[in-house]
């Protein structure tokens, strides 16, 4: 079955300047933003500007510049942070949900990355 994409979720919202963001970095393909509910110290939402629903999706459909521009702009967020070890930060964690098992609240593909403390166990199920 081909991914749906849902032109009213959130993050279509903020992309099309609607609601707005607090951003950390912007390029022709991608946006970063601080997350309005961080579950950490730091917590920036990596996200494509083309409608894609998961990593799955982006990783299927998307231009190979709309993925290279997508990874670079995130190692660029995690340089920002301070957290990328190349930088002698101390490390994040990268996080995507993708549908109900997953987790996901937006449906818009999005990379979380979480850093500034340490982050525990990878999975809970709570
Ligand atoms: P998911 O559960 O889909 O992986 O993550 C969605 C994330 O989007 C959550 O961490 C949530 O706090 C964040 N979020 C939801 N609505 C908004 C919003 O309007 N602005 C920002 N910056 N983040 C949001």
């Amino acid at each position: 079955m081909a991914h749906s994409y849902d032109e009213t979720n959130i993050f279509a919202r903020i992309l099309r300047g609607e609601i707005p963001n607090k951003t950390v970095i912007e390029t022709d393909h991608t946006l970063a933003f601080h997350d309005i509910n961080p579950q950490a110290p730091h917590h920036v939402l990596v996200i494509p500007k083309g409608p894609y629903v998961t990593f799955d999706h982006f990783c299927a459909e998307a231009s190979d510049a709309e993925i290279v521009d997508f990874h670079r702009t995130a190692a660029s967020v995690c340089a920002m942070l301070g957290v990328s070890l190349g930088d002698g930060g101390a490390g994040y964690r990268g996080i995507t949900n993708a549908g109900g098992h997953g987790g996901q609240e937006v449906p818009h593909y999005h990379l979380h990355i979480v850093g500034g403390a340490p982050l525990g166990r990878m999975l809970s199920r709570d």
